[in-house]
């Protein structure tokens, strides 16, 4: 998409760019116990998450998408932290990552978010936030089917 990267820094940017360039855990999982397709219609953000979850365990985890750099690097990053991962671990990520994006400074030091942190800056930018939660949005709805919530 066309929208240009937020005035980050310069080597929070390029890990975000390396993420973007080179996704981590790409692809179509298989097999896989759910899967989760999420879009944001401000810039035509697509994420599709794919686990397998064994044992209330994240086994493995995969996406497929396009979109926007802040948006693609946030679903690899992602995906890094949450292989091999028990199921709650993916509840305090995603609570972790939406106070940091709400600009909670003592969220974006917690060292539990990886190459997320790369993504703090961006909570400057409303317009934009949308965009780096679109791959936790996913994630939300992924567990909660898991659980055999309603939705
Ligand atoms: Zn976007």
């Amino acid at each position: 998409m066309t929208m240009e990267m937020p005035p980050l820094s310069s080597l929070y940017q390029q890990l975000i760019l390396d993420h973007y360039r080179h996704p981590r855990n790409k692809g179509e999982l298989d097999p896989r116990t759910v899967e989760v397709h999420v879009y944001n219609p401000v810039c035509g953000d697509e994420v599709g998450l794919q686990m397998q979850v064994e044992n209330e365990r994240i086994a493995d985890v995969k996406f497929t998408g396009q979109g926007c750099s802040i948006s693609q690097a946030a679903v690899s990053m992602m995906t890094v932290l949450l292989k091999g991962k028990p199921l709650a671990d993916a509840d305090t990520l995603a609570g972790r990552f939406t106070q940091m994006m709400h600009g909670e400074p003592e969220a974006a030091r917690d060292k539990a978010l990886g190459d997320l942190r790369a993504l703090q800056g961006v909570s400057k930018f409303p317009v934009r936030i949308k965009c780096a939660l679109l791959a936790f949005d996913a994630l939300r709805e992924a567990v909660q089917r898991t659980r055999g919530g309603t939705r």
